[in-house]
């Protein structure tokens, strides 16, 4: 049995997805996320096993909502999606349409198409990436299309573009997911051959009717790179850790709590929305400057306890030779402070 497999215990390992491919790049400098990810532990269990289970996922309403528009896109054929991608126009294959066919039987049929150079739209292709060596099947329930030379992907959300403006966070983790496929047709076919513009393709305004708006990713798609390569190195980590560490959930509760603790993490108010263990690690994190956020703690450059910011700021404890800047702003904005009130 690898060290891999014995951290991760009797559990199968967690597949992932290009939802969870694009929260790998949530928070590159955690080494806990980067050692869980890359051992394949179900976070999602793990967070439930120790007390502290999160809120993840869409909701029931937004899942119907999602489910709907992408449906009206698809009807006969995508018709409403052709006239709303305007001049991008061709043939339409849905490789989801067989339900007998098997994971790799889809995956040859996918690269069979794209390799064909044929334009038109491509429904449910299915794709291939390696993620901490494990090769992780990609089942994006969006179409890529030839436009000219060039395949290029596009999303369907339901989230809504009003008066052309969207909410920036489902755009960026948009565009993170759209970058997940765009890396995977790049590995498969090329550079060249992939765009790095996807196609949003959003309800406008406040009806479903769609819109659609190009996005580039390529700093997405390099830090998606980083990352993936950062895992990859992640395994040499985990062959140095202590041979008791583990994290079999069939152990008890203090044991993976101490195997936790072993993995430094570096929290932040964003993995509240992007790591499964974020309610876990916030818990942890109480009375750190690091719960308010990195641009706090980066300010706050080296002081680590909101004790000891306001220990600086009182005047009540010397600072340290690095904190001495920090020190001096703290207590001229306790100054201030006291002269306002
Ligand atoms: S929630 Fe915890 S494990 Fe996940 S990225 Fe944040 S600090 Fe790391």
């Amino acid at each position: 049995m690898s060290r891999v497999e014995k951290l991760r215990g009797s559990a199968a390992s967690k597949r992932h997805n290009a939802r969870t491919v694009a929260a790998l790049t949530g928070n590159p400098g955690c080494t806990r996320r980067a050692v869980l990810d890359a051992a394949g532990v179900d976070k999602v269990r793990l967070a439930e096993r120790i007390g502290f289970p999160g809120a993840f996922g869409q909701s029931r309403f937004a899942l119907a909502r999602g489910n709907g528009f992408e449906a009206m896109l698809k009807a006969d054929d995508c018709a409403l999606l052709r006239s709303t991608l305007g001049a991008y126009v061709g043939g339409y294959e849905d490789l989801g349409a067989d339900e007998d066919d098997t994971l790799s039987a889809r995956h040859s049929r996918t690269r069979a198409l794209l390799r064909s150079g044929a334009e038109g739209l491509l429904d449910h292709p299915l794709l291939t990436l390696d993620v901490a060596g494990q090769t992780v099947f990609l089942e994006p329930d969006l179409i890529a299309y030839q436009n000219g030379s060039q395949l290029q992907v596009v999303e369907i959300k339901s989230f809504a573009i009003i008066d052309g403006q969207a909410d920036g966070t489902a755009v960026s983790s948009a565009a993170v997911q759209a970058a997940v496929y765009v890396l995977a047709l790049r590995r498969l076919l090329g550079d060249d051959r992939v765009s790095h513009e996807v196609v949003l393709v959003c309800p406008e305004n406040f009806s479903m009717q769609p819109v659609a708006v190009v996005l580039d990713v390529r700093k997405q798609l390099s830090t998606l790179r980083r990352q993936l390569s950062r895992l990859a190195s992640v395994s040499s980590l985990i062959e140095s850790l202590p041979a008791t560490l583990s994290f079999d959930l069939a152990q008890p509760v203090a044991d993976l709590v101490s195997s936790l603790d072993a993995l430094t993490a570096r929290y932040a108010p964003e993995c509240l929305s992007s790591c499964e263990m974020s309610v876990f690690c916030r818990d942890e994190a109480a009375g750190r400057t690091a719960v308010l956020g990195r641009p706090v703690r980066e300010a706050l450059g080296g002081i680590e306890t909101v004790d000891e910011v306001l220990a600086l700021a009182s005047g009540t404890r010397e600072p340290e030779p690095d904190q001495v800047e920090a020190a001096a702003l703290l207590r001229a904005a306790q100054r201030l402070r006291d002269e306002a009130l």
